[in-house]
C-alpha cells in the first residue's frame, strides 16, 4: 500500500464541470452518449448543439444527476456525481438553475409565487423571500408583473419568469434546454441577452439549442454532438454546418 500518495487531481481550480469518458446507454440498448470528455471553466458560456436524438437532453440529465453514466465520471463543483449519496442530491441541485423549452410554470400561481416557490422548497425564511423575489424579477425585467398569472403573459415573459425562478437561489450554473424553442426571433434574442447578462455576472451557462442564428450571433463556445459523440468543440465560434 502506498500511503501519502498525492490524490490524482480530477479537476483544475478554475473548472466547474468535468466529464471523463462518459457514456450513457438506456435499457433498450440505445447508446445515447459515447465517450464524452468535457472540461468547463467557471464563468463559461457553452452552447451544446446537435440534431434531434444526438444526446443533448441526456447530457443535461446527467449534469442534474437525474441519470447516472453507464461508464465514466462527472465532477461538478466539489461533487463527484458517481459517489454522491441519494440524500445529498437535492442539496447538490441547489447549485444549478434549470430552464426548459416549455417554461414549466405553475399555471394557478402568479409570477411572484412561481419564483417564491423555489425558495420555499429550500426553506428560505419568508422575510428573505419577500426581499429576494422582487429583486430577481427586476433583473429579468418583470418588476411590474408579479401579481399576474403565467397564462396572461407572452411566451417571452413566461420564459423570463422561469429564468427568475432558476436564478433566485443564486446557482453557480444555469442549464437551459432549448429555452428559445417556443419563442419568436425577437423574444429569443431578448432571452439570449438576459442569459448573457447573467453569465457576465459570473454564472456558468450551458445552453442546448437548435437555433443556428443565435449560436452564430453569440460567438461563444460551441460543443456539437452527433449520434452521441462530440464531433467538434470550438472555443469561440458559430454553428457547425456539418450537422
Ligand atoms: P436530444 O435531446 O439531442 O434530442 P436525447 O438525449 O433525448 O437527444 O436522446 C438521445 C438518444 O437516446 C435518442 O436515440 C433517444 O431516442 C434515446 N433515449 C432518450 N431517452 C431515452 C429513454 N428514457 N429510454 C430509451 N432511449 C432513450
Ligand atoms: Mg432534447
Amino acid at each position: 500500500m502506498a500511503f501519502n500518495r498525492p490524490k490524482k487531481k480530477l479537476m483544475e481550480d478554475d473548472e466547474i464541470i468535468v466529464l471523463n469518458n462518459v457514456s450513457k446507454s438506456y435499457q433498450a440498448g440505445v447508446q445515447a452518449l459515447s465517450n464524452i470528455n468535457i472540461h468547463i471553466k467557471k464563468g463559461e458560456f457553452v452552447f451544446v448543439v446537435g440534431d434531434s436524438g444526438s444526446g443533448k437532453s441526456t447530457f443535461i440529465k446527467l449534469l442534474l444527476r437525474e441519470l447516472v453514466p453507464t461508464t465514466g465520471s462527472i465532477y461538478i463543483l466539489d461533487y463527484n456525481l458517481n459517489k454522491i449519496k441519494h440524500r445529498k442530491v437535492p442539496k447538490f441541485r441547489r447549485n444549478i438553475g434549470v430552464v426548459f423549452q416549455d417554461f414549466r410554470l405553475l399555471k394557478d400561481r402568479n409570477v411572484y409565487e412561481n419564483v417564491a416557490f423555489a425558495q420555499r422548497i429550500i426553506e428560505v425564511p419568508s422575510a428573505q423571500i419577500r426581499k429576494n423575489v422582487p429583486k430577481v424579477l427586476a433583473t429579468v425585467g418583470l418588476a411590474g408583473k408579479y401579481k399576474v398569472k403565467p397564462g396572461r403573459l407572452s411566451g417571452g415573459e413566461q420564459q423570463r419568469v422561469a429564468i427568475a425562478r432558476a436564478l433566485v437561489n443564486k446557482p453557480s450554473i444555469i442549464l437551459a434546454d432549448e429555452p428559445t424553442g417556443n419563442l419568436d426571433p425577437k423574444n429569443s434574442m431578448e432571452i439570449m441577452k438576459l442569459l448573457e447578462e447573467i453569465n457576465e455576472k459570473g454564472t456558468t451557462v450551458i445552453m442546448v439549442t437548435h437555433n443556428k442564428e443565435i449560436v452564430n450571433a453569440m460567438q461563444k463556445r460551441v460543443i456539437t454532438l452527433n449520434k452521441g459523440v462530440i464531433i467538434s468543440d470550438v472555443e469561440k465560434g458559430g454553428y457547425n454546418d456539418e450537422i
